[in-house]
């Protein structure tokens, strides 16, 4: 099941004394059930589809959050009726979406969430999380790995929706060339010069040398997001790099 340090990775941030009013407000976030109305599946890629919710009283979070899922289901795994995803739409979007990897045979939780027909509805507990994009004028790297670009892309569509201007650069890595989401990154791409994307098919990595290329890359805030693996990777990379705590953000996708 999960490893001691990938839980480490998410409560660890919010353990920081600045971080206590957070941990308070999540500790609320928790206690609050929200339900959901399912309203439709949208194929993102081969094997990466978005669930898209409304919310059946409005939900408030902010871009880059998740929610706690429950999906009773009959035959459960030994994973269960729980989850954890990553809000994938941005909050003026005014549904909720969750966008997954749907493997095969893959757990019965996934098995469940496929079967959701229209107007079915799902509790949530939430919004928590600390992963957002607190102040937008500074530049930041984002570097996603698979599924990992759930928390940017509501970012980033979230700051367009805003009419700010992003100043990011998004390394973004996958196994293939079927980038989920590929087009509209294109275009945000297109209309925001200080959005640079790289897209990264694995085993190709992004390097030490990448991250020193970028101007001034010292001072720039480095949010990561992905698998325990793809995370952990990085964020030992920039630590070694000598670059400060408070400037390397994780999101560790458990479960991966
Ligand atoms: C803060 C946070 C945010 C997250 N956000 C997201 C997100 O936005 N999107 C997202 O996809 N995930 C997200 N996750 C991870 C998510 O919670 C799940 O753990 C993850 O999607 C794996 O789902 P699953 O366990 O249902 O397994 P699956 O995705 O169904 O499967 C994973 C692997 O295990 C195998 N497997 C699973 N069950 C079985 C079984 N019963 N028998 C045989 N093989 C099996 C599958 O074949 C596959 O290889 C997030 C996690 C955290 C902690």
């Amino acid at each position: 099941m999960y490893l001691l340090r990938d839980l480490k990775g998410l409560i660890g941030p919010l353990l920081v004394p600045r971080q206590f009013p957070a941990m308070l407000r999540q500790s609320f976030g928790l206690m609050r059930t929200k339900k959901l109305r399912f309203r439709e599946r949208r194929d993102e890629s081969a094997d990466i589809a978005t669930f898209v919710f409304e919310p059946v009283r409005a939900i408030h979070w902010q871009a880059g959050q998740h929610l706690f899922y429950h999906l009773p289901h009959p035959d459960r795994d030994k994973n269960g009726a729980y989850r954890f995803f990553t809000i994938s739409s941005a909050p003026g979007d005014g549904q909720v979406t969750v966008t997954t990897r749907l493997s095969k045979p893959g757990s019965s939780f996934k098995q469940a969430l496929q079967k959701l027909s229209a107007g079915d509805i799902v509790r949530a507990r939430g919004p928590l999380g600390i992963f957002t994009f607190d102040d937008p004028h500074k530049t930041a790297v984002f570097v996603a790995g698979g599924i990992g670009i759930t928390p940017f892309r509501a970012i980033l569509h979230d700051l367009d929706q805003r009419g700010l201007a992003i100043k990011v650069y998004l390394f973004y890595v996958n196994s293939s060339e079927d980038f989920p989401f590929r087009a509209e990154l294109d275009s945000l791409e297109a209309r925001h010069p200080d959005l640079r994307i790289r897209y990264v098919v694995s085993p190709t990595r992004v390097t030490t040398e990448d991250f020193q290329s970028l101007p001034d890359w010292e001072r720039l805030e480095f949010y990561l997001s992905g698998s325990p693996g793809m995370v952990n990777h990085y964020h030992a990379l920039l630590k070694n790099l000598g670059l400060p705590r408070r400037q390397r953000h994780r999101d560790i996708l458990i479960g991966y």
